[in-house]
């Protein structure tokens, strides 16, 4: 048997054979953690695949020709000739596969499809911790009382009687102190005991057992007298794993499922029904389902009852949230449901508190994992249903190689699980609508929030362009935002100030009137290169010099830049000096808890306003929450990305799903310079069907996604002309080999033009399939070796332009 393995560390993108010696016929099976020898060096890797003749060996045998690696592994191709015979697998590290074979199927696909080195994707499979090999489980000493004489039998840790502290998993071991095995055996005699010694047995037999740090606190005693105890008999000491557990001071208050209501109903039974048809492996795997629901309506209780279902059959399940979601209130509730059977999986976790929750779901213990996009690789066996909340979150999106998005990855590992995959949304991915239009998709629709009471919001629409202050200068708040705001405060309630920050950097927006430059080409926003003030679209590569003062409206102040919450914040203080205002944006939460406090305060009613981000935006539920503005809806509107229109019309939509949650119908302010615009005109009433159809017509006629896959480009480098060269080299190289499908932009600087003294040009290459692209690109990469100095991304299905 031949084994193909990936070297730990290497990015070569290559295998390489070894033979597997008899003795580890059992244990080296795919995804098995292997030492070999590599070179002269003795190094770790995985087992990609088992084979039972290396070509590699075969061809060289033959007639020495080098052959090529298998196409879905070629990065940088070109093996080397190898001698004609085989070093051995030297051991094997562990007892089971590190990686399951689905998942190491799951990492050769993305090598293939986001054309990275097959080593990184298997790195991206496991958590550091795990991978590090240097994490382990905590062993702490756990205390038991022995059984009492004549009693009956075995007294049972009482659970819940237990001191505070980390929950207990037990591991069968010995007794360091002792020595003795480290199971509760009766004591044949009752032992002779003083009066304290038995006080401290008893209380330790009340409590149910604990950690022997705890005991000695809790019963004020010391470890020689617990040791003493266990000479006697009277009490056990083993070693234990003691879980880090990431809510282990959060009170979860388990929750019932609530009677659905029809739409709620519908979804369930088209979730279940594939469930069922996934149970028979001769069908086809299930469609994936758009959940397609509007903000409240209840999809959360829609994935619970789908999850519990699953659960029954003795199946796991994964949901995907987006980081920022990821907030204790979004676990709450399915750690109310679930309890233990729920693993968290989060990157604000500690490195122990990663590997414990990893090894839970690895070892059955956990069934239902929650997390960011890392979390679609957990090791879940049997996996029965994966849920994607917000699929259409760009940041599911990974910002290095492999650059996978997370929700394509869980729809491709649901199809090799043979398993249902729901996306929920209220404002699907273009994308996914498509795909729900060609019939490549189910979907079902929630189109009323769920609970009793609550409403739509009621949305204005403030016309910018109309006020400009007495002394003729444009103002951010409208007197009717204002007003409301001064409303809320007499009443009460709450409100929600949201500015989106991002975009003002990459274009240029009028101050006055709102006025962007645009390509017309293209239909996209020429992005702002400060350093030579010129305007570039980096579609067809197009450039203009800006103007000195706004070929609109004519104020000077054209170039002036755009507004950050810490301005909002100052100009709302003045305003209403007595509001308690905080803010939350990037900044204001880079502490590990930051986040969380914000929250809590604003949700106790502590803060009259926050101010904040993109953040803000996501999955909250705030009952006293009546008022919404958004400060500044053009600004998304103008980032130089064919999806300002797209990401425009979510953030509004979601944003204004924050009001309006509990008894008080809510309203929302949306201020902006281009009123008509449908993505301002739909997200009003929530009108996803409509926009994404005007959208869908713009983005077929201009050749955008999702009627082409993107692929972006960039390369980076210390000499320009070079790194200019060098990527045309490569467009050129691309446009040999593909077909007239291909459409390839015009080699660009990039709207980050320079970095860290590095000059970034960037290429967009649009295919109307994968399969057009993907082989004449690797070949142009192949062909144009990327020097040492210099550095390629590769963005298959690139989500930013930036
Ligand atoms: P979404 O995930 O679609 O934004 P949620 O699942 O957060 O919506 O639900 C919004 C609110 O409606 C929650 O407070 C939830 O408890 C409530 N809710 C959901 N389903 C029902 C139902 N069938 N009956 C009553 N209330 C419901
Ligand atoms: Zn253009």
């Amino acid at each position: 048997m031949i084994a193909r393995i990936a070297i730990d560390g290497a990015a070569s993108g290559r295998l390489f054979d070894y033979a597997v010696p008899p003795e580890l016929a059992e244990t080296c099976v795919v995804g098995a953690r292997v030492r070999v020898h590599f070179g002269h060096r003795a190094v770790l890797g995985y087992v990609v695949e088992l084979v039972a003749e290396s070509e590699f060996l075969a061809a060289a045998k033959a007639d020495h020709t080098p052959v090529q690696a298998p196409a879905d592994l070629l990065l940088d191709v070109a093996p080397e000739p190898q001698k004609p015979s085989l070093k051995p697998v030297e051991a094997v590290e562990g007892d089971a596969s590190v990686v399951l074979p689905v998942l190491m199927r799951l990492a050769r696909w993305m090598a293939q499809y986001y054309l990275a080195p097959i080593e990184r994707c298997i790195q991206t499979l496991l958590p550091a911790p795990v991978r590090s090999g240097r994490s382990r489980e905590k062993i702490r000493l756990y205390v038991e009382a022995a059984p009492v004489p004549g009693g009956p039998g075995i007294v049972r840790a009482d659970t819940d009687a237990r001191p505070e502290g980390g929950r207990d998993e037990a591991r069968p071991s010995q007794s360091p102190i002792s020595g003795g095995p480290g199971i509760v055996r009766a004591a044949p005699t009752a032992p002779k005991l003083t009066k304290r010694q038995e006080q401290l047995v008893a209380d330790i037999r009340r409590v149910g057992g604990g950690w022997l740090q705890q005991v000695i606190a809790e019963f004020k005693c010391t470890a020689e007298t617990v040791r003493r105890l266990e000479n006697l008999g009277a009490v056990t000491i083993v070693e234990r794993q003691m879980r880090r557990d990431p809510f282990a001071n959060r009170r979860v208050v388990p929750s019932k499922p609530l009677p659905l209501n029809e739409d709620q109903s519908r979804a369930l039974r088209l979730v279940l029904n594939g469930v069922s048809q996934a149970e028979d492996t001769s069908s086809p795997p299930p469609k994936p389902i758009l959940l397609f629901g509007v903000t409240g309506s209840g999809k959360t209780e829609v994935y619970l009852q789908a999850i519990a279902a699953v659960l029954e059959k003795g199946r796991g399940a994964i949901v995907l949230v987006p980081e920022i979601a990821l907030t204790p209130q979004t676990v709450q509730r399915f750690a109310a449901r679930f309890g233990e059977n729920i693993a968290v999986l989060h990157s604000a976790l500690s490195d122990g508190e990663r590997y414990d929750e990893w090894q839970r779901i690895r070892a059955g213990k956990a069934r239902v994992v929650v997390g960011p996009r890392s979390a679609v690789f957990a090791p879940v066996e049997r996996l029965g249903l994966i849920v994607v909340d917000e699929e259409h979150e760009p940041s599911y999106k990974q910002d290095e190689s492999p650059r996978y998005n997370a929700r394509d990855v869980a729809v491709m590992r649901a199809n090799l699980e043979h398993c249902p995959i729901v996306l929920g949304s209220a404002t699907p991915a273009l994308e996914s609508w498509k795909n729900v239009k060609t019939g490549k998709y189910d979907v079902a629709r929630l189109s009323r929030r769920a609970a009793e009471d609550a409403v739509m919001p009621l949305v204005h629409i403030v016309d910018m362009r109309r006020e400009i202050s007495e002394a003729g200068q444009p103002r951010l708040f409208s007197q009717a935002l204002l007003d409301a705001i001064k409303q809320r405060l007499d009443k009460g309630e709450q409100t929600l100030l949201f500015l989106n920050r991002r975009g003002y950097s990459t274009s240029l927006v009028c101050p006055s009137c709102g006025y962007v430059a645009t390509c017309e080409a293209c239909d996209i926003a020429y992005t702002y290169h400060r350093h030579d003030d010129c305007l570039r679209c980096h579609i067809c590569g197009g450039w203009k010099r800006v103007a000195d003062k706004c070929p609109n409206c004519g104020d000077p102040k054209y170039k002036c830049l755009g507004t950050g919450t810490q301005r909002i914040e100052q100009i709302v203080s003045a305003c209403f000096p007595h509001a308690r205002i905080a803010r939350m944006d990037a900044d204001s939460t880079s502490r590990k808890f930051s986040h969380d406090d914000i929250l809590g305060a604003f949700k106790s009613g502590k803060t009259d306003i926050l101010i904040g981000t993109q953040m803000i935006a996501k999955g909250l539920h705030f009952p006293n929450v009546t008022l919404v503005g958004i400060v500044m809806a053009d600004s998304s509107l103008h980032i130089p990305d064919f999806r300002a229109g797209e990401r425009t019309f979510q953030l509004l939509a979601q944003v204004s799903g924050r009001t309006g949650r509990g008894a008080i119908a809510g309203e929302v302010y949306v201020q902006t310079y281009t009123p008509d615009h449908p993505a301002v005109q739909m997200a009003r009433t929530e009108n996803f069907e409509g926009f994404a159809d005007g959208e869908l017509e713009i983005r077929r006629d201009l050749n955008y996604p999702p009627y082409c896959h993107l692929t972006c480009l960039t390369l980076s480098g210390p000499e320009e002309s070079a790194v200019a060269a060098l990527l045309e080299r490569i467009a050129e190289s691309v446009r040999d080999k593909a077909d007239k499908s291909v459409i390839i932009s015009e080699v660009v600087p990039a709207s980050l033009p320079k970095a860290n003294n590095q000059f970034r040009y960037q290429l967009l290459l649009r295919a109307p399939t994968t399969s057009r692209i993907l082989p004449p690109l690797s070949a142009a990469l192949a062909a144009n070796r990327v020097p040492e100095a210099m550095r390629l991304s590769v963005d298959v299905d690139a989500l930013s332009l930036f």
